[in-house]
C-alpha cells in the first residue's frame, strides 16, 4: 500500500495508472474508519483495478464551533483497516499541503447547499464540494464511491459532476447500521451512554414513516409530522429538521413521491448531532 501526503506525488502516481490502463477507484473520508467505510471500500474494490482512499480531516466544511479539533484521528488503525480492504493508495496530506494560502478558490453549488443540513451549517456543503473536486483532480479517479449515509452530500456531489462535466462516475452506497439501527458514525462516539440508547429512535421514525406512505399515506406533511412525533417521544434529542424532498430537485415534496423521495432528518444532542435518511 502506498501512502502520499502531497497533492502532486498522488496525481503522478494516478496518472500512472491511467497510462498503463488501469481504472481507479476513489473513497473519500475523514478517517475514523468504521464498518461504514469498509463497505464503500470494497464497493470500490470491486468496480477499479486501483483503489484509492483519501483520509483527510477537511477544515473548511466545519464550522466556528463545530467539532473540527476534537474529531477522532486515528491515522494507524485507519491504515490497517485500508490495508485488510486491499487498498492501493492512501492519500493524506496535511491542511497546508492540500490548501496552501489558495483558500478563496471554491465550488458554490446553490440553493441546494442551503436546504436540509446547509441551513444549520451555512459554508458546509461549499467546503464539501470545494474538497472533492480537488480530491478528484488530485487522484483521478474513474468512480468513487460515497454513502447514502450523507445523502444531501452525495445528492450534491453527484450534481457537481454533472454540473461541471469531471469525468468522474459518482457511486452511492447504502447506510450501515448497528444491530439497534443507528447509523455508524464517527460522531456516535461523542453520545453519552442514555444518549446512545435512545439514538435509534431517529432511524425507527423513519421507518414507520416509510410503512405508513407503503400503507397508502401520500401526504408529505402527515408522514413528516409522525416522524418527528415518534422522535419527540422516544428522545430527548432537538430537533434540527425532518423534511420530505424530492431527490431531483431537494424541493420540499407535498406529496410522496413514490421513487423519488428522500426522507431527511437531522437532530441535535448536547454532545453531536445526528442525520439519517430513507428513501421511498
Ligand atoms: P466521513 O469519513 O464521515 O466523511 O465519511 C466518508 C464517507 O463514508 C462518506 O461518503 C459517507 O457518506 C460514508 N459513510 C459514513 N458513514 C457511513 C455509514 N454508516 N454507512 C455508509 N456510508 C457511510
Amino acid at each position: 500500500m502506498e501512502l502520499f501526503d502531497r497533492p502532486e506525488a498522488m496525481q503522478a502516481f494516478s496518472l500512472g495508472e491511467r497510462a498503463a490502463g488501469r481504472t481507479i477507484a476513489l473513497v473519500p473520508t475523514m478517517g475514523n474508519l468504521h464498518a461504514g467505510h469498509q463497505a464503500l471500500l470494497r464497493e470500490a474494490r470491486s468496480r477499479c483495478d486501483t483503489l484509492i482512499a483519501s483520509i483527510f480531516v477537511n477544515p473548511t466544511q466545519f464550522g466556528p464551533g463545530e467539532d473540527f479539533e476534537r474529531y477522532p484521528r486515528t491515522f494507524q488503525a485507519d491504515l490497517d483497516v485500508c490495508a485488510g480492504e486491499r487498498v492501493d493508495a492512501i492519500f493524506a496530506p496535511s491542511v497546508e499541503t492540500m490548501y496552501g494560502e489558495d483558500r478563496g478558490v471554491v465550488v458554490e453549488v446553490g440553493e441546494w447547499s442551503q436546504r436540509l443540513c446547509g441551513a444549520s451549517r451555512p459554508g458546509h456543503f461549499t467546503g464539501v464540494a470545494t474538497v472533492v473536486l480537488k480530491l478528484f483532480n488530485i487522484c483521478q479517479p474513474h468512480r468513487a464511491v460515497f454513502g447514502w449515509k450523507d445523502a444531501q452530500q452525495f445528492l450534491i456531489l453527484r450534481r457537481m459532476a454533472r454540473a461541471l462535466n469531471v469525468p468522474v462516475e459518482p457511486i452511492g452506497v447504502e447506510t450501515i447500521r448497528e444491530p439497534d439501527g443507528l447509523a455508524l458514525s464517527s460522531r456516535n462516539h461523542y453520545l453519552s451512554a442514555e444518549e446512545r440508547a435512545e439514538a435509534p429512535a431517529l432511524f425507527q421514525a423513519l421507518c414507520q414513516a416509510k410503512q405508513r406512505v407503503e400503507s397508502g399515506e401520500k401526504d408529505a406533511r402527515e408522514v413528516v409530522q409522525q416522524a418527528r412525533q415518534v422522535i419527540v417521544q422516544n428522545t430527548h434529542a432537538a430537533i434540527d429538521y425532518v423534511e420530505a424532498v424530492d431527490m431531483d430537485t431537494l424541493q420540499p415534496l407535498r406529496t410522496i413521491q413514490p421513487g423519488r423521495t428522500l426522507l431527511a432528518a437531522a437532530v441535535r444532542y448536547p454532545s453531536a448531532r445526528l442525520i439519517d435518511n430513507i428513501r421511498m
